[in-house]
């Protein structure tokens, strides 16, 4: 069972981006080592939800769509239905969340930082374009074998 901690502090305040208030200085005193523990609990709890939904949309090992890059690290979900869609808005570890509450609707697959980038920018991966010049090439090559 997860400990729970105390709400009313945000991630910044947890990776202490921003100067302790009085509030969370008198919080640190009392419990030595809470952020810290919250901090490490919630890196957890993040690459849970990554790791089961990009496992289940890959339907196994998590593994990207376009390139097949298969480190967890380079990963990452992709919207099919485009930008400007609500569930853009979500940060990753609330999309994944939703993701897991609503069981996996479709609409989504896993990509690679690089194909989902590519995508975004340019409305198209770049292994795409080489995925099929090596199938014109190959079919032409298989015309000249015909023609022979
Ligand atoms: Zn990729
Ligand atoms: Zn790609």
């Amino acid at each position: 069972m997860r400990q729970k901690f105390k709400p009313g502090f945000t991630n910044s305040q947890l990776v202490g981006l921003v100067p302790d208030s009085e509030y969370r200085k008198r919080w640190k005193k009392a419990k030595p080592g809470y952020f810290e523990e919250a901090r490490r609990l919630s890196r957890e709890k993040r690459a849970d939800y990554k790791f089961t939904v990009l496992a289940m949309y890959s339907e196994g090992q998590p593994i990207c769509s376009c390139c097949n890059e298969n480190r967890i690290e380079f990963l990452t979900i992709n919207h099919l239905i485009g930008k400007g869609h609500r569930r853009d808005h979500l940060p990753s570890t609330a999309l994944y969340r939703f993701l897991i509450v609503h069981d996996f609707p479709s609409g989504f697959n896993v990509l690679c930082f690089n194909c989902n980038c590519a995508l975004g920018h340019f409305g198209f991966c770049p292994h795409t374009l080489e995925r099929d010049l090596i199938d014109q090439e190959t079919q032409h090559a298989r015309e000249e074998m015909v023609k022979e």
